[in-house]
């Protein structure tokens, strides 16, 4: 029987394989093992690529966060606004600073926070936006920066699922006051390990990132912050240099199965995810919704179609966070958990299973 797994990892590292071993060799040779001419060269890179003027490795994307509201001295007291739909590390990252989750509920059709939402979570503590582009779909930049503006509230955008994703025609990189990525093995642009990445157009705001992801140091055995360490190693950063140059081609594949998936489905029990006409998403996920989730995720499971959901417990309702809200509270949030399901996508998805994973949702 024919198996179609949700992505293939292996698949995307052949793709790359000589290149891939020369640039970790390459790495290894060169004696220098944090920090260095590979780490620069990358963050020029993916500056340059993210539409921003700066770019501040770090250790994953939860320190990547992290690293974003300490540089904006997020603490005890603020409050900070976030999806009520999103990974945990959203939500993690905010906890650990010790400020307060303000969880906003998404639109059930994009999936995404709306400003008017965001609007009425604000309060005279809130200190910072922290919107998530879910699934690799941009929230309304737009609207959420001039409604920040207006409150003096600085934002913070999540972009791990979101490299290359464009909102009205513009990388997304230098659009808040800090971008955070991911560079998870699974991601758009991903590593052979963990790394992450800070982007932003403020240069003090980049410099307080390495500082605060380097000890607080920045001159050996000085040390004026009490920071963390997080970095990204030269090794990850030679191998995404070797990816990224690709991305733009892995994400115009992602787009054209979304196409054919959105085409296939038009007229259907499956509910597809809106899309904003100003935004080009990425499609880290393709996240569609059925009234009978499990049904249909056994059914494509017995075909050979592996499918995933993400995510099938909202923050809120973890263990990590018992007792702090009420089970019935973000209703939306909990109405997603029970009928989102992720189809097969990814750049090496061939013809032949993608034209076996539609032919078999229009026959189930
Ligand atoms: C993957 C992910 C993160 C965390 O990234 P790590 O590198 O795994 O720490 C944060 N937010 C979102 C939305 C993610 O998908």
């Amino acid at each position: 029987m024919m198996q179609v797994p949700f992505l293939d990892l292996g698949a995307a590292y052949r793709a790359l394989q000589p290149e891939i071993e020369t640039a970790l060799l390459q790495a290894a040779r060169s004696g220098v093992y944090i920090g260095g001419g590979a780490l620069q060269d990358f963050e020029q890179a993916f500056a340059a690529y993210s539409g921003s003027l700066h770019c501040v490795g770090t250790g994953n994307g939860l320190d990547a966060l992290r690293l974003a509201l300490m540089a904006l001295d997020v603490g005890p007291g603020d409050e900070v606004i976030v999806p009520s739909n999103t990974f945990i590390a959203t939500w993690l990252a905010v906890t650990q600073c010790g400020a307060t989750l303000v969880p906003v509920e998404p639109d059930p059709s994009s999936h995404l926070i709306t400003v008017d939402a965001i609007a009425a979570a604000i309060t005279p503590r809130t200190r910072v936006i922290l919107p998530v582009h879910l699934y690799g779909q941009p929230v309304d930049i737009d609207a959420i920066t001039t409604l920040a503006r207006e409150h003096g509230i600085r934002t913070i955008a999540d972009a791990a699922q979101a490299h290359g994703a464009r909102f009205d025609g513009q990388p997304i990189g230098g659009a808040f006051d800090l971008c955070t990525w991911s560079f998870y093995p699974s991601k758009n642009l991903g590593a052979l390990g963990d790394g992450g990445a800070v982007t932003t157009n403020d240069p003090a705001l980049a410099e307080r990132v390495r500082l605060l992801g380097n000890y607080g140091s920045r001159e050996k055995y000085r040390f004026e912050q009490a920071g963390i360490n997080s970095r990204l190693d030269p090794l990850q950063a030679a191998i995404l240099s070797v990816k990224l140059p690709w991305l733009d081609a892995w994400n115009a594949r992602r787009q054209s199965i979304a196409a054919r998936y959105q085409a296939a489905l038009a007229d259907s029990d499956w509910q597809l995810p809106q899309v904003s006409p100003r935004v080009s998403p990425v499609w880290h996920l393709f996240v569609v919704r059925h009234p009978q989730r499990e049904r249909m995720q056994q059914a494509l499971r017995e075909r050979g179609i592996n499918t995933l959901i993400h995510y099938p417990i909202p923050p809120h309702l973890q263990e990590a966070y018992q007792g702090q809200w009420p089970t019935e509270a973000f209703p939306v949030a909990r109405q997603l958990a029970s009928d989102i399901l992720s189809l097969p996508i990814g750049p090496q998805l061939s013809d032949a299973h993608l034209n076996f994973v539609i032919d078999t949702l229009q026959t189930l």
